[in-house]
């Protein structure tokens, strides 16, 4: 019988409202694990063992929780090999690519252990006579964490960690396609001597579980990573009840490769960026804008390297790119390979779904050629293993067409020119640049986050997840 579980709320694990069953996307007759389905009772109880433990949490000793979150962060890297094969089972990420995120997720908490030890306040003199000011930081209180599927560890993770560390209490909800690795998180995290209450996990749909935590009167902040039309109406919800709220949302996100690149950097950095994980990363590059100088060589060697590329199971040992993690992602991507002929662009290399031994979600990497930038493909975010290129002029068209979306998560450049990099890291309208480097694959200590539609609020990671998860008062004394 496959293995049933459940919430945590208030430190116990309670049964849901039924069970759904989580599917492998490399082979649909593997079913990872049965997880319960809250309504909103659940989110209720949740919520309320969450107020119950905020006030003893909130000034809790620090050493204390760095002693927890290191603890947990040393499990995870304990059982980094295990948590990825779960990670690979569930999502489709390739098994290398899953114990790095992991990896990822362990180290994320032992980062913020230390932060409980680092959170540090100012002294100043009053502009008036004998009085002192401090200006100190203070747990936000009950925050409310919404995640996506396409990191199930590592987006729990820091989100989770810095939560805790700056003493908050967490409800978290985990997409409903991947609550596995958010399901083994809360079993290390209820081990690690964190009190009861403090962290929550209901399980559940996105309509029922997230919506109910994001009209909750007990909820004071909301954290979320997922798509712009779901985080525009989380930001509604939390305006309307003064909610704090910090969002990562979609991207669209440009490689440039000029005339000067090292043709082998540039093709390695975007078949990197933009089919690895299945392309079903935000900071995924699905625009290659090239010079015209080098645009016939790029594009012969991204075929080549394409060719090359093997897509199989996620857990086979030589995979380079794993399935796309549903049905309904699938029929996003091949309806976006419809729109991309349709608009006139050449459809250069894959386009359509393969077989393999068992029955998954596999879709061969997709790339078009003779894309313009007004096409949808060049728009709209596909987020899946399909990207087009455009051909530009020179490097200011290169910028004028990688600032030209609404999205700003991630932007790349691969040159020999300084002169260009310097012009690109200050110029390129994103949170993230990348010089010779894809576009995707950041680290854990410093921030993370995008402009314009990509991110709304405060940033998240490193020491500025601070911002978010903390509030700061002002206290005067007269001496
Ligand atoms: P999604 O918006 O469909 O779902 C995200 C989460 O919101 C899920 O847990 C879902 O159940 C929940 N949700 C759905 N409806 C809700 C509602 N009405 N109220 C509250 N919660 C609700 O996104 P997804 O398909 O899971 O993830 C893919 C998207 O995430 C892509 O757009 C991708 O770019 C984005 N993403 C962004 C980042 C980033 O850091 N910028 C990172 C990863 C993924």
């Amino acid at each position: 019988m496959t293995a049933q579980h459940d919430h945590l709320i208030g430190g116990r694990w309670l049964a849901g409202d039924g069970y759904a069953p989580n599917r492998n996307p490399s082979n649909l007759a593997d079913v990872v694990g049965e997880y319960a389905q809250g309504k909103t009772p659940q989110v209720d109880e949740a919520v309320a063992a969450a107020r119950a433990a905020f006030p003893a949490w909130s000034v809790s000793n620090i050493q204390a929780r760095f002693d927890a979150l290191d603890k947990i962060g040393n499990e995870i890297l304990a059982r980094k090999e295990e948590l990825g094969e779960l990670l690979a089972r569930e999502e489709g990420k390739t098994r290398p690519e899953a114990i790095g995120e992991a990896t990822r997720a362990g180290y994320i908490f032992k980062f913020f252990a230390g932060e409980c030890l680092r959170l540090a306040g100012e002294t100043l003199a009053s502009v008036r006579p004998g009085i002192g000011v401090e200006v100190t930081r203070e747990p936000v209180g009950v925050v409310g964490l919404i995640t996506p599927w396409n990191f199930p560890i590592a987006i729990p993770a820091w989100k989770i960690a810095p939560a805790l560390a700056y003493a908050n209490c967490v409800v978290m909800k985990p997409a409903d396609l991947v609550p596995g690795c958010a399901w083994a998180l809360a079993d290390i995290i209820q081990r690690s001597g964190i009190p009861s209450g403090v962290f929550n996990l209901v399980m559940g749909r996105g309509s029922v579980i997230g919506e109910a935590l994001i009209q909750h009167k007990g909820v004071d902040a909301i954290s979320f990573t997922g798509s712009v039309e779901t985080g525009g109406r989380i930001a509604q919800a939390c305006a309307a009840s003064l909610k704090k709220v910090q969002l990562e949302m979609g991207g669209k996100n440009p490689q440039v490769v000029l005339d000067d690149a090292d043709l082998k950097t540039a093709v390695e950095l975007s078949v990197q960026s933009a089919f690895f994980s299945t392309g079903q990363r935000c900071t995924a590059s699905s625009r290659l804008i090239v010079t015209a100088g080098i645009y016939p060589a790029y594009v012969e060697a991204m075929k080549q390297r394409m060719a090359g590329l093997k897509v199989d199971d996620a857990l086979k040992a030589g995979t380079d790119i794993g399935p796309v993690s549903s049905q309904a992602q699938l029929e996003q991507d091949l309806k976006y390979v419809e729109i991309g002929k349709a608009e006139g662009a050449t459809l250069a290399a894959g386009g359509e779904r393969l077989k393999r031994g068992t029955d998954g979600f596999y879709l061969a990497p997709t790339l078009f050629t003779e894309s313009t930038p007004a096409m949808r493909i060049n728009r709209e975010e596909i987020f899946g293993p399909v990207a087009s290129v455009i051909r530009v002029k020179d490097y200011e068209e290169a910028l004028a067409v990688a600032n030209d979306t609404p999205f700003g998560l991630s932007s790349g450049i691969a040159t020999t020119s300084l002169k260009h990099a310097t012009h690109f890291k200050r110029h390129a309208l994103a949170g993230l640049v990348m010089v010779n480097l894809p576009t995707a694959g950041v680290d854990y200590h410093v921030p993370f986050g995008g402009r314009k539609g990509s991110s709304y609020g405060p940033r998240e990671q490193g020491h500025y997840a601070q911002e978010f998860f903390t509030t700061v008062k002002t206290a005067y004394t007269l001496a």
